[in-house]
């Protein structure tokens, strides 16, 4: 899609720290994080956010799961806990309209959502 900022990090017109990459999905870190742990997890497929879910094209959340279980390993933080996040729509806070999910970790982060 042109214009979005993730489809750039995919194809490279934008450099990205990258910490994960598979056929379907890349991660890398987070601009600003919030955590000592923010990996950004993104479909290499241009998908707007949950609303823009399919049969077709929801497979790809298992390959996210997987990645966020693999960079959760290779960063050390898989027993201590991390969260996995995503923002659907303007009103939860997204600002980039590329699916996406915070893998959030390195420390404590309480019990709290909200
Ligand atoms: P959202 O608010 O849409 O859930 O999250 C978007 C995230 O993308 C934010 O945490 C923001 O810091 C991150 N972000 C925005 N632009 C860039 C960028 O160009 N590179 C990287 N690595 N992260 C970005
Ligand atoms: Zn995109």
């Amino acid at each position: 899609m042109e214009n979005c900022i993730f489809c750039k990090i995919i194809k490279g017109e934008i450099p990205s720290s990258k910490v994960y990459e598979s056929e379907k999905v890349l991660a890398f870190n987070d601009i600003n994080p919030v955590a000592p742990v923010h990996v950004l997890i993104v479909p290499k497929e241009h998908i707007v956010n949950i609303n823009d879910l399919t049969q077709d094209n929801a497979g790809v959340l298992a390959d996210i799961h997987l990645a966020a279980k693999e960079i959760a390993k290779k960063l050390g933080i898989s027993d201590q806990g991390f969260r996995l996040i995503t923002n659907c729509g303007s009103g939860a806070g997204q600002t980039v309209f590329h699916l996406h999910y915070h893998l959030i970790g390195g420390k404590d982060l309480g019990s709290k959502l909200l």
